[in-house]
């Protein structure tokens, strides 16, 4: 595979020092290919770009810019199946969840912004004689920051609606996979997008990541990544009077009342659980279940997540590939020590080496789906983000008690609620602290509604018109009537 390139005012270009990381897959371990490691002057060099080509691509009309987002779409459209390849070998994601949700995503983000932006009609107020006119102008250059559990997918989600409201970007992938956005970089140099708009630098997230949070000229950054990192983004941004999205971590829990046809909701209970090998912010970590249904939800639970078919990403079939990387498969496996430690059962699953994955290689980062009981919820295992396929199941008698176990995390990103009532599941879902809730259904996504966290899990909302909000400076023009 060629080496990826940073893409800095329509050229692929090395690191200006030379320099080079390595991307593996985790699914094999072998290295896939080399990519830049940047610093702060390909940064500054691709700001540059960025600068001198904002006026232009700020006064192209509006109907223009949609046009080309539509022909992106288009584009990656027809590069779907190559796409998902390279997503499926850089994270070490079946195949078909690559297709499914990552290329499939990727392109419904550009079309989605590009009919969004059609229907958009700017707000007036009329009132006192006058006539408010409320504009959107672009806000300059922006930095967008993303991780690597969906590469394509959460960067094109910042990239259509930037574009869209006319802004030049400097993005910067997670370097544990850079090959989407690099494909993003070819697909856009193909079209003959328009030099400078759009600017990709690689790279480690304390050099490249730090330097366009600190560059004085990107105006904002749309983060989306760990809480920890999220911290530090705010505490470099908010000095600098910068508008900052951030989206990040969660301890999501996933509640099952006792009315709930747990038989037929087990399917998505389950996705909820451990899609993309539990390394969706999104999924449901800590299952809640009412008492009185406890032990038959438990038996049915287990044997379905026994069912999943964990294995070779690159067949069909599989349903669970490996997770990120060596690295990330031992903190993972730390986690379900900890749990052990804590008073944890392991009823399935388990550490790589107590429940190994049959043909996969040693240096493959393969774990199967564990799920734990007895804990308290209180334990450090049920409390902190693991991001990998563990989850930890809790018996409740009230919801009163359950709403208060769902609360008692420091995150508040999303959560889901399974019930055969589905008035009393949107009661429940109110009273929890978190800025998604979905109710007998999990990642069900219309990209109309506001995304993003509460507590500890973000700042801030993406999507629709919240994502024109923050992609935009809206000026209010007050015109007195004759
Ligand atoms: P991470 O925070 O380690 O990295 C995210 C990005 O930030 C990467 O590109 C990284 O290089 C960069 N980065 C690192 N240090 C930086 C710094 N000092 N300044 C600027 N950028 C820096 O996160 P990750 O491990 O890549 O992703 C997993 C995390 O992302 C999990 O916590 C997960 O919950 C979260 N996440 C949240 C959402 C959401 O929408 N809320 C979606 C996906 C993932």
């Amino acid at each position: 595979m060629d080496p990826v390139l940073n893409f800095v005012d329509g050229s692929f270009l090395p690191a200006n020092t030379g320099l080079t990381l390595e991307t593996i897959n985790p699914a094999t371990g072998a290295v896939l290919t080399t990519l830049p490691r940047s610093d702060q002057t390909d940064v500054d060099n691709a700001t540059k770009a960025a600068m001198a080509a904002a006026p232009k691509w700020a006064s192209t009309p509006i109907d223009e810019r949609i046009h080309w987002l539509q022909r992106l779409a288009d584009a990656l459209e027809e590069e779907a199946e190559t796409v998902a390849q390279l997503e499926s070998m850089d994270t070490g994601k079946p195949i078909s969840l690559a297709l499914r949700v990552d290329a499939t995503r990727s392109v419904a983000n550009f079309r989605f912004f590009a009919e969004h932006g059609l229907r958009h009609e700017d707000a007036t107020f009329i009132s006192n004689g006058a006539t408010n006119h409320v504009h959107r102008k672009p806000v300059g250059v922006v930095g967008l920051i993303t991780p690597w559990n969906l590469p394509l997918y959460l960067l094109t989600w910042k990239v259509a609606p930037a574009l869209l409201m006319g802004n030049a970007i400097v993005a910067k992938p997670s370097e544990l996979t850079p090959l989407t956005a690099n494909h993003l970089a070819k697909v856009m140099h193909r079209i003959g997008f328009p030099p400078g708009v759009f600017n990709l630098v690689h790279g480690l997230g304390h050099e490249v990541g730090q330097a366009i949070v600190e560059h004085a000229d990107i105006r904002a950054i749309s983060f989306t990544g760990g809480t920890a990192t999220g911290k530090i983004v705010a505490a470099t941004a908010a000095p600098l009077f910068k508008k900052i999205s951030l989206e990040l971590g969660g301890k999501n829990a996933t509640i099952v009342l006792k009315d709930a046809p747990f038989d037929d909701m087990m399917e998505g209970i389950v996705r909820a659980s451990f899609t993309n090998s539990g390394q969706v912010c999104l999924c449901g970590s800590r299952l809640l279940v009412h008492a009185s249904i406890y032990e038959a939800f438990r038996e049915k639970f287990v044997a379905a997540v026994e069912g999943i078919v964990v294995g070779d990403p690159q067949i069909e079939t599989t349903v669970m590939g490996s997770v990120i990387s060596k690295e990330h498969q031992a903190k993972v496996e730390s986690y379900i020590d900890l749990g052990i430690e804590e008073g944890g059962v392991v009823l399935t699953g388990g550490k790589a080496c107590d429940a190994p994955v049959q043909g996969v290689p040693a240096s493959a980062a393969f774990l199967r789906p564990t799920v734990f009981e007895g804990l308290s919820h209180e334990a450090r295992t049920a409390r902190e983000e693991i991001f990998g396929p563990v989850v930890t199941l809790h018996a409740f008698q009230t919801e009163e008690e359950a709403i208060a176990i769902a609360n008692a995390t420091q995150y508040g990103l999303a959560g889901s609620v399974w019930t055969g009532d589905v008035e009393r599941g949107h009661a429940f879902a109110q009273r929890l602290e978190t800025g998604i809730v979905w109710v007998n259904t999990w990642l069900n996504r219309d990209l109309r509604t506001p995304f993003g966290g509460v507590k500890d899990s973000g700042v801030g909302r993406e999507g629709g018109d919240w994502s024109m909000n923050f992609f935009s400076e809206l000026t209010n023009i007050c015109v007195q009537q004759p």
